[in-house]
C-alpha cells in the first residue's frame, strides 16, 4: 500500500488579520505584529517590555499579513496539499488561534465574494475542476461529511436529528485508521451539491447553539471530503486511490477565564481546554521526538487528528493572530504552538486499493445492474424473435456500451408494444368469434388480460432497474465528462501562471531562509583580518550579536517558565474544583446508596478506553450466553442443588431437620393476589380452619410455609416444622401444590 516512505514536516503558516475598530477602541493604537513576507518571519513586540528588550522573531513556511488575499494563501500553501489529496494522500488543514483572529474567515470566508472565499470553497472549486479536466478513463467518487466536537462529544452535523441525536463513537481500524462510526456521508456530484452539504451543516451548527459565536468558538468543526479515483493501471486492472481531506476549524485557543465559572460552563471550559491542551501535548510530544508515548487518546480531537499529526497525512497548520497589543500573551502562545508544530514529521503515503473503497462497491453494483438489464434485454429479444419469427439480426458485441444500452431499451419497448398489440388483436378475435361459448370467451379473455398484466409488470420492473442503474452511474464522476468546464483557454492559462508564480514565491522563500541560516554559519570562515584593530572590532560586533541572542534565549526561558507556572496553577485549580465535585458525589453515594447496591453496581462497571467512558457490563454477556450457563452436576438432577449420598439416605430414612436445607419457602407467584376484602371474608367464613392451623404446629401452615427441596408434599404435612412464617390466610394451601 505504501508508495512513498519519505517523511515531511507539518507545514506551518501564520496569518495576521487587520486591526479592527474593537482593537483600536480597547487598547493603545498600533499593532504588535510585524511580518517579513520574503523571509517568512513574524516579529513580535512586547508592549509591556522596555524598548531595549529585543523583539521575538519566529520563522515559518509562509506568513500572511493584514493585506494578504485569500487567494494568495490558497495558491501558495493549500493548493499543493489538495493536489496531493487528489493523488490519493490524506491531507489536513487546520486553523488554530484565539477567537476572533480569523480562523473561520480563513477556512470559510465570505462565500459570495470571489475575492474573500476561504480555503473550503476554494478547495471545492479545485477538486471539481480537477475532475472535469482529468482524462476520461478516470472515475471519481466524492463524498463529504461534517461533524463538530462539542464538550468532547462528536455530533453529526448532517444528521437531520442533530440536536437530539446521540453522540457518535470513535473507532479504529487498521485499514482506515481512526474513524467516526455511523457518520453521515453524502455523495456529491458537483460544487453546488457539496456547498449544499456545507450549508446544511452550518445551519445545524447554528441551530444547536443559543449564541452562534459563543458556540462556534467553543466547538471544533471538521469537514471531511473523501475523493476516490479509479484508473486503469499498466496491468489492465482498475486501481483505486483514496484521498481524505480534513478541513478543521478549531475552537478559540484563548484561556477560558476561570473565575466565576461554574457548573455546565466550568465543564465546558474544562473540556475545551482539555482538547486544546491535549493537542498541545501531542504537538509537544511529537516535536520533541524523544518521547515514546504520544497522548492521542487524551481527547477526541487528537484521536481524529492522529493521522494528521505524526501519521500518514500531509498537514498544513494555519495559525491566526490578531495584531492588538492587549492580546500579546495569546499571540505569543499561538506563535510558540505554531513554532513547535513545525518540527512534527509525518510519513505521507498514497492509499492505494484500500479494502473499504466505496467506489469499488459502486462499480460492482453498477456491473451487476448492467448484467441484469442485459439479461432482460436478451430475454425480450428472444421473445420478440418468437413473436415475429425474425432472426437474430444484429450482433450485440459490436455495439458500444452506450449504444447497447439504448438499443436494449428500444428493443424492450418495441417488444412490449408489439406484444400489447398482439394481445389486443387476439382479444378482439375472441370477442368476435361467434362459435365460442360465452363462458369459454370469458376465460380466454381473462387469460389474455392476465398476460397483459404480466407484461406491464415486467416492463415496470425493467424501468425500475434502468432508473436504479442510471442513478448509481450518475454518482460516479467521469474525468472530462460530467462537469462542463466553463472557463475558457485564456482563463486556464491565467490560472496556471498564477500557480507558477505561487510556486516560485514559495521556493524563493525557502532559498532565502536557507541562505540566512548558512550565512550565520559561514560568515566567520570567510573573514580575514588585516589588522588587530579590525579583528577586535569584528569580534566585538559578533560578541554583541551573540549577547543579544543570549538575552533573547534567556527571556524565552523566563517566558516559558512563567507559562508553565501559569498553566500549572490553572491545572491545580481545575483539580481542586474536580476534587470538590468528587467529594460531593461521594457524600451522596456513601449516605444515600445502600452498600450492597453500590457493590453490585461497582462490580458491573468496566472502563471502555475506546470511548473514554464507564460502562455497565450486561448481566449475562450476550454472545456467550450458552457457554456461560453451567451444566447441572449429576448429583443435582432432580433436586434444586447438589446433594450428597449421605443426605439422600438421611432424607429417605426420615425427615431429619438437618437435611431440610434452606429452601423452605415457596417462591411461586400466588395466583390469587391478596386482596384485603376477600382475605377478611375468607377469615370470617372459615374461622375454624384457621384456628385449627394456628393451634397445631405440626400441621402445614399455608402457602408461605416451608416445603423442603427434597420432600414430597406428603412429608411436609407430616413434618414437625416449627418455622412460623406469616400467618396463614389461605384455607387450603396444599391443594395448590
Ligand atoms: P475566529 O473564527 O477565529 O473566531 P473570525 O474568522 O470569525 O474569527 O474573524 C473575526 C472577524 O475578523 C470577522 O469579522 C472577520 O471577517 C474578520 N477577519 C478575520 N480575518 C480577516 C482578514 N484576514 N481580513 C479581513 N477580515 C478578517
Ligand atoms: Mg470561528
Amino acid at each position: 500500500m505504501s508508495k512513498n516512505k519519505s517523511s515531511e514536516s507539518v507545514k506551518v503558516v501564520v496569518r495576521c488579520r487587520p486591526l479592527n475598530q474593537k482593537d483600536e477602541s480597547n487598547g493603545p493604537a498600533g499593532g504588535i505584529v510585524q511580518m517579513d513576507l520574503r523571509l517568512g518571519q513574524v516579529i513580535l513586540r512586547n508592549p509591556r517590555a522596555p524598548a531595549s528588550e529585543p523583539q521575538k522573531t519566529f520563522t515559518f513556511d509562509a506568513v500572511y499579513d493584514a493585506n494578504s488575499k485569500q487567494r494568495d494563501l490558497y495558491d501558495e500553501s493549500v493548493r499543493p496539499l489538495i493536489d496531493s489529496v487528489l493523488a490519493g494522500f490524506n491531507g489536513t488543514i487546520f486553523a488554530y488561534g484565539q477567537t476572533g483572529t480569523g480562523k473561520t474567515y480563513t477556512m470559510q470566508g465570505a462565500w459570495l465574494d470571489p475575492e474573500r472565499r476561504g480555503v473550503i470553497p476554494n478547495a471545492f472549486d479545485h477538486i471539481f475542476t480537477h475532475i472535469s479536466r482529468s482524462q476520461s478513463d478516470k472515475q471519481y467518487l466524492v463524498r463529504a461529511s461534517y461533524l463538530e466536537i462539542y464538550l468532547e462529544d462528536i455530533r453529526d452535523l448532517l444528521d437531520p436529528n442533530h440536536g437530539s441525536a446521540k453522540a457518535l463513537e470513535l473507532r479504529e481500524s487498521p485499514e482506515s485508521g481512526v474513524y467516526v462510526r455511523d457518520l453521515t456521508s453524502c455523495v456529491c456530484k458537483s460544487i453546488k451539491e457539496i456547498e449544499e452539504v456545507m450549508n446544511v451543516g452550518n445551519q445545524a451548527r447554528a441551530v444547536g447553539a443559543t449564541d452562534m459565536n459563543e458556540h462556534s468558538s467553543r466547538s471544533h468543526a471538521l469537514f471531511l471530503i473523501t475523493v476516490e479515483c479509479s484508473q486503469p493501471g499498466p496491468d489492465g486492472r482498475k486501481h483505486i486511490r483514496v484521498g481524505r481531506l480534513n478541513l478543521v476549524d478549531l475552537a478559540g485557543s484563548e484561556r477560558q477565564a476561570k473565575t466565576g465559572v461554574q457548573g455546565e460552563r466550568l465543564k465546558e471550559a474544562a473540556k475545551i481546554n482539555l482538547s486544546l491542551s491535549a493537542l498541545g501535548n501531542v504537538i509537544s510530544a511529537l516535536a520533541d521526538g524523544r518521547s515514546s508515548h504520544v497522548p492521542y487518546r487524551d481527547s477526541k480531537l487528537t484521536r481524529l487528528l492522529q493521522d494528521s499529526l505524526g501519521g500518514n497525512a500531509k498537514t498544513v497548520m494555519v495559525a491566526t493572530l490578531g495584531p492588538a497589543s492587549q492580546h500579546y500573551d495569546e499571540t505569543l502562545t499561538t506563535l510558540r504552538y505554531a513554532n513547535r508544530a513545525k518540527n512534527i514529521q509525518n510519513q505521507p503515503r498514497v492509499n492505494e486499493d484500500p479494502k473499504d473503497a466505496l467506489l469499488r462497491e459502486f462499480q460492482m453494483e453498477i456491473a451487476r445492474l448492467r448484467a441484469q438489464l442485459h439479461h432482460r434485454k436478451w430475454r425480450s429479444k428472444q421473445k420478440k424473435e418468437q413473436v415475429d419469427g425474425e432472426g437474430w439480426e444484429r450482433d450485440g458485441d459490436e455495439e458500444t456500451e452506450g449504444e447497447e444500452d439504448e438499443g436494449a431499451e428500444k428493443e424492450a419497448e418495441d417488444y412490449v408494444k408489439l406484444e400489447e398489440q398482439r394481445l389486443e388483436r387476439e382479444k378482439q378475435d375472441i370477442r368476435e368469434d361467434q362459435f365460442l361459448l360465452a363462458e369459454e370467451k370469458q376465460r380466454l379473455l381473462g387469460e389474455k388480460e392476465r398476460m397483459m398484466g404480466d407484461l406491464r409488470k415486467e416492463q415496470e420492473a425493467t424501468e425500475q432497474l434502468t432508473a436504479k442503474y442510471k442513478a448509481m452511474e450518475s454518482k460516479l464522476l467521469v474525468g472530462g465528462k460530467n462537469i462542463i468546464d466553463h472557463t475558457n483557454e485564456q482563463q486556464k492559462m491565467l490560472e496556471m501562471k498564477r500557480q507558477e508564480i505561487a510556486e516560485q514565491t514559495r521556493r524563493e522563500r525557502e532559498i532565502q531562509q536557507q541562505m540566512l541560516v548558512r550565512d550565520e554559519e559561514t560568515v566567520e570562515l570567510r573573514e580575514t583580518f588585516t589588522s588587530l584593530q579590525q579583528e577586535v572590532e569584528a569580534k566585538t560586533k559578533k560578541l554583541k550579536k551573540l549577547y543579544a541572542k543570549l538575552q533573547c534565549i534567556k527571556a524565552e526561558i523566563q517566558d516559558v517558565n512563567d507559562e508553565h507556572v501559569r498553566s500549572r496553577q490553572e491545572l491545580e485549580q481545575t483539580q481542586n474544583e474536580l476534587t470538590r465535585e468528587l467529594k460531593f458525589k461521594y457524600l451522596i453515594i456513601e449516605n444515600f446508596i445502600p452498600p450492597e447496591e453500590k457493590n453490585k453496581i461497582m462490580n458491573r462497571l468496566t472502563f471502555d478506553p475506546e470511548e473514554d467512558q464507564w460502562k455497565f457490563q450486561p448481566l449475562v454477556p450476550a454472545e456467550s450466553k450458552s457457554s456461560q450457563m453451567k451444566k447441572r452436576p449429576a448429583s443435582a438432577v432432580g433436586y434444586k442443588r447438589p446433594i450428597s449420598q449421605y443426605a439422600r439416605v438421611a432424607i429417605a430414612m426420615g425427615p431429619h431437620s438437618r437435611y431440610r436445607a434452606e429452601n423452605i419457602m415457596f417462591l411461586e407467584l400466588d395466583m390469587t393476589p391478596p386482596n384485603t376484602a376477600s382475605l377478611d371474608r375468607s377469615a370470617e367464613s372459615e374461622p375454624n380452619q384457621s384456628h385449627s392451623v394456628d393451634n397445631s404446629p405440626t400441621k402445614d401452615r399455608g402457602v408461605r410455609k416451608s416445603r423442603s427441596w427434597c420432600q414430597t408434599p406428603k412429608s411436609i404435612t407430616s413434618s414437625s416444622s416449627n418455622v412460623s412464617l406469616a400467618a396463614c390466610h389461605t384455607a387450603t394451601p396444599m391443594t395448590a401444590q
